[in-house]
């Protein structure tokens, strides 16, 4: 299960305008589900805007598990927090950012980075509970 921001994450920040791709951030989207790995959208959007991000992941054929919520997490816990065991987001600390003030106004997700730290922590290796 990974939790996944939009904005500045999936896309450069240009909220509530739709941003541009973060640079190969589909190509490791997409090697994350085919390891098995459930995604939920975990965003601040709402309503409208919160379609086009989930527009977003549907064309581009990346399956979504939960939105704004893991869908199953109620069975065991009341808690309000999206269970997952990873989070991917710009503002997490840690995050590998590139900051291209050319590209995006504010620093967007390393995805290139974030593929080689799950190499380098086994991530694909590691069987994977939805
Ligand atoms: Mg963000």
């Amino acid at each position: 299960m990974v939790a996944l921001d939009f904005d500045g994450t999936c896309v450069t920040h240009e909220f509530p305008k739709m941003g541009k791709d973060c640079p190969h951030a589909v190509e490791v989207l997409k090697k994350i589900v085919a390891h098995g790995a459930g995604l939920v959208l975990f965003t601040m959007r709402s309503g409208d805007y919160l379609d086009d991000a989930v527009r977003w992941f549907a064309e581009r054929e990346i399956p979504l598990y939960g939105i704004q919520m893991n869908p199953t997490q109620h069975i065991w816990t009341d808690s309000n927090k999206c269970y997952a065991h990873l989070y991917i987001d710009d503002a997490a600390l840690g995050c590998p950012l590139i900051y291209d003030s050319q590209f995006a106004k504010r620093p967007f997700v390393d995805w290139v980075a974030v593929d080689r730290l799950l190499m380098k922590h086994d991530w694909y290796m590691e069987p994977i509970e939805k």
